[in-house]
């Protein structure tokens, strides 16, 4: 059998603009696509069936745009080392053509064991950098210089129909052997094609913001109602890579330059860069997804109480806009940013619970969950970084600002929309004649709050306060600045379009 290439699928399920694909390509030989649907991820803790659905619906998309050709991309159902290992002991497998991951510890160490493989039986490994991402750097100095570069470099185009050709004979044998030992996946029939993650409907989604949805951006960017219809939605085709970042950037700047209102391009750009900003401080920090990335706090928040863990990830904790939010994301897989932070400065400052207890549910329920962005921004919203503001979010002025009119709550607390507007945000303030009046009782219809907004507040405020002057606090606030920020930060021209992530409360 001729020697051939793999390319390794992983959060990069398209057939454009993808670096790896292009240079395996152009590389001479048949090429062999792979993906691989890994028990070990899938069973993690923050492993969902959401995650794979999202999966699957791109990957149907992938197949179809391939057509006569999908006997070239092969998927299954097994972990990627123990089917590399397969074929590099049975095949003449040349090269190894993927992106790199910034992935949890499973990953990276399932990528230790490839390495390790590919040294063995002399494979070429060739890893991409993914979304402007820099492995293996040890300050941030240069690195907005790099991801802009990265973002304007051209975009790579494949012509799926000059797929480097097998011999029939080999590739028939290539994939009855791999049938042999593991098992194939079955491509489902979509069940609601116009809906589904694909990059048809990506693109599409893409051109409807930056031509239409986008105007609103920065007015409704808070709302849990209106942010559905004004925010960009794209994170999800981002997060498994029906898009890539650098076309989005690129059709984002197209878009910026014929805007005549642009401020709301220019803060979704901002965006942009913040995705690749925080996978970035993960991947060169991993031990995030386990501990504090301000070591200082770890002796903060000690004590789990499962009651709160259930009542918080059922939507019950009776705190009307914190439930309503669980509700919702459970359902739909989505929140916009302010109620993720929101939920999650709910559980970690006024339940004054370890975030370490929560970042699991919440990753399982987004279905745009990327481990770089969610752990970074639960520690953040946590406030155990040292270097970042305090947020310790009221949901009750949450509630009252950003869901004046009451529509999130409605939609998911269909048990308080028949009381007027004002207990629908804060029903334990009805009287007991009130709640005779509405036929609603408090504890029986609707939980008591778990707790005391106020005085929870305050508490975490004053506990959080007096660790700002904790003395490993202090050194590692310097550890942390050193590493993750730009040294002599030059204050941007507004044009490169980068702002500092920041939340109000
Ligand atoms: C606790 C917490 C966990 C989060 N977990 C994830 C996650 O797992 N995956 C994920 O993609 N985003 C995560 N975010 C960031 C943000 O909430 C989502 O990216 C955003 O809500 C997605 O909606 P959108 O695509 O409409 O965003 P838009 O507002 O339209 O933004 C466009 C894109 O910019 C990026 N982006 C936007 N806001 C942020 C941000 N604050 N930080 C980093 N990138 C951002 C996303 O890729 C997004 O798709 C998290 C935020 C919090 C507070």
């Amino acid at each position: 059998m001729q020697a051939f290439n793999l390319i390794w699928f992983k959060r990069d399920l398209r057939w454009q603009d993808h670096d790896a694909l292009y240079a395996a390509f152009k590389s001479q030989k048949p090429v062999l696509a792979l993906f691989c649907f890994e028990p070990l991820l899938e069973k993690h803790n923050d492993g969902s069936a959401r995650h794979r659905k999202m999966q699957e619906q791109a990957l149907i998309g992938m197949l179809r745009e391939l057509g006569p050709l999908q006997k070239h991309l092969i998927i299954l159902e097994a972990n990627a080392d123990e089917v590399l290992t397969f074929l590099a002991n049975e095949f003449p497998l040349a090269g190894l053509f993927s992106h790199q991951e910034h992935g949890v510890q499973a990953s990276y160490q399932r990528d230790k064991k490839v390495k390790q493989l590919s040294i063995k039986h002399q494979i070429n490994w060739q890893e991409f950098a993914h979304n402007g991402v820099v492995r293996g750097l040890s300050n941030r100095n240069a690195w907005d210089e790099s991801w802009r570069s990265y973002m304007q470099k051209p975009l790579t185009k494949i012509e799926l129909n000059d797929w480097p050709q097998w011999k029939d004979k080999d590739l028939l044998t290539l994939r009855n052997k791999l049938q042999l030992h593991f098992k194939f996946w079955q491509a489902k029939e979509d069940s609601n094609p116009n809906r589904s993650l694909n990059r048809y409907n990506s693109i599409n989604g893409l051109e409807a913001f930056l031509q239409k949805e986008a105007h609103g951006y920065q007015k409704h960017i808070g709302e849990p109602f209106y942010s559905k219809q004004h925010c960009s939605r794209l994170s999800v085709a981002l997060a498994w890579g029906s898009l890539s970042l650098r076309e989005v950037y690129q059709s984002s700047m197209h878009a910026l330059q014929m805007a005549e209102r642009k401020s709301d391009l220019k803060a979704f750009i901002s965006r942009l860069h913040w995705h690749s900003h925080f996978i970035q401080k993960f991947e060169m920090e991993m031990r995030m997804e386990f501990e504090n990335l301000n070591r200082g706090y770890n002796s903060l928040r000690t004590k789990s109480n499962p009651h709160y863990l259930e009542a918080w990830t059922k939507g019950e904790t009776g705190i009307p806009l914190v439930d309503a939010c669980m509700r919702a994301v459970r359902a739909t897989g989505y929140l916009n940013f302010r109620m993720r932070a929101m939920v999650v400065s709910f559980w970690s400052h006024l339940l004054w619970q370890p975030w370490q207890d929560a970042v699991h549910y919440l990753a399982q329920c987004f279905s745009d969950y990327i481990p770089g962005i969610h752990y970074p921004q639960f520690q953040m919203q946590s406030s155990v970084t040292g270097i970042n503001a305090i947020r310790v979010y009221n949901p009750v002025k949450q509630s009252l600002e950003k869901d004046a009119e009451g529509k999130f709550l409605q939609k998911w607390l269909p048990e308080l929309s028949h009381l007027p507007l004002a207990f629908q945000h804060e029903p334990w303030k009805l009287s007991a004649m009130e709640q005779q009046f509405y036929n609603f009782q408090l504890g029986r219809d609707y939980p008591a709050p778990l707790i005391d907004v106020n005085s929870a507040a305050h508490f975490a405020r004053e506990e959080l306060w007096k660790m700002k002057q904790d003395p490993l606090v202090l050194v590692e606030n310097k550890r942390i600045l050193k590493k993750h920020t730009v040294a002599n930060r030059k204050v941007h021209h507004r044009s490169q379009i980068i702002m500092k992530p920041k939340a109000s409360k």
